[in-house]
Formats: structure tokens, sequence, C-alpha cells
């Protein structure tokens, strides 16, 4: 979870819309510049969630866990795992982007940065908890992921199926977890169990 998603959604559809006005049409180079504008935020999705998710169970379930062992937990995985994602995500941009262009397609459509930065909203906010869960799991007890399908996810054949399922099932279907989509808003909910 972090606090507010749909600003995170705007700041990275700006970033993103950004870039894509300022390309021209070419897709030389627009990966490394899709990756630039993203890391930041993505950074900052992947740590809040992360975070907030270990103070949560920190209150939870245990009272001698300290926020510094929470620090040092999460310092390990989390950026790691943002600057992979930006880097995959700018691979795919330029690709998609160069696919566009060579049928003569219009390579930044409407809704074209919006897409992406719901997608990837929901992949940084799950990384980022995915990696708590990981670290919490060396010091403490493991945590089970539970899929949920955000509102306009729940009539989606490929999530709706997935609403409420135990990480054994889902893991299953979708094994890198949400987003199983573009535009999917889905996310997990862990239990002790
Ligand atoms: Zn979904």
């Amino acid at each position: 979870m972090i606090a507010d998603r749909s600003s995170a959604e705007q700041r990275l559809a700006v970033a993103v819309q950004a870039v894509f006005d300022s390309q021209g049409n070419s897709a030389t180079g627009l990966g490394q510049r899709v990756s630039d504008a993203a890391l930041p935020i993505l950074l900052d999705i992947a740590r809040e969630s992360a975070t907030l998710l270990v103070l949560l169970w920190m209150m939870e379930d245990d009272p001698a866990a300290t926020p510094m062992m929470a620090v040092r937990l999460l310092g390990t995985n989390v950026d790691g795992i943002a600057a992979q994602r930006a880097q995959e995500l700018g691979q795919g941009v330029e690709q998609t982007t160069a696919d566009l262009l060579a049928t003569d397609n219009d390579p930044y459509p409407d809704g074209r940065a919006e897409m992406i930065a719901i997608t990837e909203v929901t992949q940084a906010i799950n990384a980022g908890e995915t990696a708590a869960a990981a670290a919490w799991r060396v010091n403490f007890d493991r945590k089970v992921a539970y899929w949920v399908t955000a509102e306009d996810d729940r009539v989606c054949s490929i999530c709706g199926p997935l609403h409420g399922a135990r990480e054994d099932v889902w893991l299953g279907v979708q094994p890198a977890g949400p987003p199983a989509h573009p535009r999917c808003r889905c996310y997990l909910r862990w239990e002790n169990s």
C-alpha cells in the first residue's frame, strides 16, 4: 500500500509523457530516458510500500522489532529491485515504440503514458512489499500474500478469478504477482498464514 496512489500515478504519467513529448520520431535512446525519468518515482513508491508494510507488521506482531531493524532489513533489497524494473520498463517502452513506428502507427497515442503509469505503480507497490516480506522472513515470521482485485478489476477475466486467492494458488497463474495486465490495479493483502 501507499498513502496516495492516484498522486503517484499522476506523477509518473506526467514524467513519461514529458519524455514522449520531447522524443520525436525515433525510438533511439528512448528506453534510457524513460528509465531515468521513472526511476526516482518508482524508488519512492517501492520504498514507501515496503516501509509502511514493515511498520504495520512491527506494530501488529513483534514489539521487539525496532525501527532501526526495519531500516536495515529494507535497505538490502528495495532499491535494487526498483532500479532493475526501471531498466526493464525503459527497454519495453523503447521496443514497443520502435514497433509502432515501424508499422506507421502513432508511437505516443493518447493514454499510453497513463496506462504505463497505472501498471508501473502497481508493479512498484508489489515489488516493494514482496521485498519487505522476503527481508522480514529472514528475522521474523513468514507472511502469506492474498491477491485482492481492485474494484474495476473484479470483472476482469484475468484478475476476477484471483480475487481472494492465497499465494499457492495465484503463483501458479501469475507468478510475478500484480500487475497481471496493463492498467491492473490489483494488490496483495499480507496475512500470517
Ligand atoms: Zn488486476
